[in-house]
């Protein structure tokens, strides 16, 4: 089959409202960048020197309990505050506006064995995790300040990354975040003008097209965006409508923790080292407001280009001008799936 647009064009994402520059004639230059160092899965069950690791003391002096499931803490070193110091200087010019930020910070662990990944867990094992992220969006999103519960995960050193241990965080703030504020203008602006739900009528022209699926089940699809900026950029998007994870019913969350294991599986494959990425999801703001335009979604954010010490950078054009990617989010999508479901470092 010939490949479709193999020339220099750009792409519009209709959720963020902007373009994305692809230049596919540019995957055949030579390399002589950095050469990163590869990343080794780590082996051991259990890291005495570890923050997270069940029975361990944290750097902040207090202790985990020897926790055998899910273990959830606010963070210790949190970025947000729930009850900053108020403000008292006053702005000398409009142009110079800032105002207090309300949030609170935590940290949850997905599994007491400090080398598993979710890729590596199984997918009865995610599943209380999924739980445990629709608990916290419920009890954070329910504090009347709290606008947002931004649940996330940075995985590998590469992404910053500090500890290894299976763990994601759940920032929940006073205000709506960028990303998902721009996301709600977007969809909102779509149900307004066409009566229908952006990322519905999104995932029927995926399906229509059948170009960047990497895989669905009956729950969710995982598709390479046709507007992906990281080169192997991943949306997992729930193909019922609905706006958050507590509207998840029992075989969607199976569905989902089944989605989740069987992306990561193919990530690590795709290079066969612990892929990193930064994931989170998007939903409805916790606002006080009704969102029917809010279709529930995760990003997957990994930044591995060619193999697993080669990423792509962004910069130069892409600070100064717009994001750019080399290969099509469709070869990504082919050579993901490509990858095979079964891990290439099998668990004991
Ligand atoms: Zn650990
Ligand atoms: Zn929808
Ligand atoms: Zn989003």
């Amino acid at each position: 089959m010939e490949k479709k647009w193999q020339y220099p064009h750009r792409r519009w994402n209709p959720l963020r409202q902007s373009w994305v520059l692809v230049s596919p004639h540019r995957t055949q230059r030579p390399w002589q960048g950095e050469v990163g160092q590869k990343s080794t899965p780590s082996a051991v069950p259990y890291d005495e020197q570890c923050y997270l690791c069940p029975g361990n003391q944290r750097a902040g002096g207090a202790s985990n309990p020897a926790y055998e499931g899910i273990f959830s803490f606010v963070n210790d070193y949190a970025a947000l505050l729930p009850e900053p110091p108020a403000a008292t200087e006053a702005p000398l010019s409009p142009l110079l506006q800032g105002e207090v930020a309300r949030g609170l910070c935590k940290v949850l662990c997905y599994h007491p064995d400090h080398s598993l990944t979710l890729a590596r867990m199984t997918r009865e094992e995610i599943r209380p995790v999924v739980d445990a992220w629709t608990r916290e969006y419920l009890e954070l999103g329910g504090i009347d300040w709290i606008e947002y519960v931004q649940i996330f995960e940075n995985r590998g050193a590469m992404m910053g990354a500090s500890n290894p241990h299976p763990h994601g965080q759940i920032w929940s703030t006073g205000f709506v975040p960028d990303e998902p504020a721009a996301e709600t203008v977007a969809q909102r602006e779509h149900l307004a003008s066409t009566g229908h739900c952006l990322l519905c009528d999104y995932v029927a022209a995926e399906q229509a097209a059948a170009e960047r699926i990497v895989f669905q089940n009956e729950h969710f699809m995982a598709v390479v965006p046709w507007w992906a900026v990281w080169p192997f950029e991943v949306m997992l998007v729930s193909r019922r409508h609905l706006g958050a994870m507590p509207e998840l019913n029992d075989a969607e969350r199976d569905g989902l923790a089944d989605a989740l294991n069987r992306l990561a599986t193919r990530f690590d494959n795709l290079f066969e080292t612990s892929f990193p990425y930064t994931m989170g999801f998007h939903q409805s703001p916790t606002d006080g407001s009704e969102h029917p335009e809010w279709h529930f979604h995760a990003h997957f954010y990994p930044p591995l280009l060619r193999s697993a010490t080669v990423r792509k950078f962004m910069v130069g054009f892409e600070m100064l001008g717009m994001p750019q990617r080399d290969i099509t989010p469709e070869d990504a999508a082919q050579r993901l799936r490509d990858c095979s479901e079964t891990h290439f470092w099998p668990r004991d």
